[in-house]
């Protein structure tokens, strides 16, 4: 059956061993991504494009500090933030993203000034810093970014490796935020934010950012955001890979989404996850990790929200 609209989104996936967080705290974890989806399914119902919704979705999670995006982000070796977003619409494949952001407090905000405000698609560093500033876009300190949890991360990655950074499946390593939807009007748009890996080396770039890798949307077929250790969704080009697997090998959207996570990225020992909408609004949201913290609903399927298998 078709859905007039649909929306997923993610705060992470990771080897989130049950009994880590409390009971409370994972109540606490599951209501914030059911509300996010319910704002974002009565937002779709107003007929709000995918775009804004996206865009609105990931703005909560950042500003959540139990994900790694936005305020509760992780530290990078040097003790600092450094995030990295994008955001694309699957009607016009128009596309924005930034990385290495230290003083804005919604990256996925100057992705979309990027895409809409700027001639290009990606900007870095102090560049895409620049961009924000002369948008008028608001600035915190690098410290805003800063929780207790993420620096005590920090510390246990530093006494585990010493130095960084081959990261493992111990669960403080990810938390990126994303969001996938379809719109009334048909139209596709997908959104992914993160400070990355903790302890990750200065200057290091994910997959998040990059167009085709953790982020995708293409209205011909399906929108993608993905979580999980970069380097791999870097090299297996995981949102391109699964439109590609629909486009032209003709699979459906859960074949497709399926065959990148369980066969592509554990071929080269890649851990994560991904959420995915195609045309018909269909929602999928496979993990090869214990747990990926996960919402979703449609016109048709109430708001639901879920951390393990
Ligand atoms: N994919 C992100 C990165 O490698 C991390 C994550 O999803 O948690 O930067």
């Amino acid at each position: 059956m078709s859905h007039e609209y649909s929306i997923a989104i993610h705060g992470g996936a990771g080897a989130m061993s049950k009994g880590k967080l409390s009971p409370e705290q994972e109540e606490d974890i599951k209501n914030v991504l059911k509300g996010i989806i319910e704002e974002s399914l009565k937002h779709l119902s107003e007929g709000q494009s995918a775009l804004d919704v996206v865009q609105t979705a990931v703005n909560k999670l950042e500003d959540c500090p139990w994900f790694n995006a936005g305020k509760g982000a992780v530290f990078n070796h040097e003790g600092k933030h450094e995030l990295d977003a994008a955001i694309m619409c699957g009607k016009t494949l128009e596309a924005g993203a930034v990385s290495g952001i230290r003083y804005s407090p919604n990256p996925i905000n100057v992705a979309r000034a990027v895409m809409e405000n700027s001639p290009h698609v990606y900007l870095g560093g102090e560049g895409a810093e620049k961009f924000a500033q002369d948008c008028g876009l608001p600035e915190v300190d690098n410290q805003y970014f800063s929780t207790d949890m993420r620096y005590q991360q920090l510390q246990s990655a530093l006494s585990e490796k010493g130095v960084v950074l081959e990261p493992t499946t111990n669960d403080y390593k990810y938390g990126t935020v994303g969001a996938v939807a379809k719109d009334k009007h048909g139209n596709l748009a997908a959104a992914t934010s993160t400070g990355g890996i903790t302890n990750k080396q200065y200057g290091r770039i994910g997959d998040t950012p990059v167009i085709g890798s953790g982020t995708y949307a293409n209205n011909l077929t399906c929108a993608v955001s993905a979580t999980g250790h970069g380097e791999h969704f870097l090299r297996h080009v995981v949102g391109y890979n699964v439109s590609a697997r629909m486009q032209f090998a003709h699979l459906d959207l859960i074949s497709a989404a399926e065959h990148v996570v369980f066969q592509d990225l554990p071929s080269t020992g890649g851990s994560g996850g991904l959420i995915a909408i195609d045309k018909e609004g269909n929602i999928t949201l496979p993990f090869n990790t214990e747990g990926m913290y996960r919402g979703w609903g449609s016109s048709i399927q109430p708001a639901q929200s879920k951390i393990y298998k």
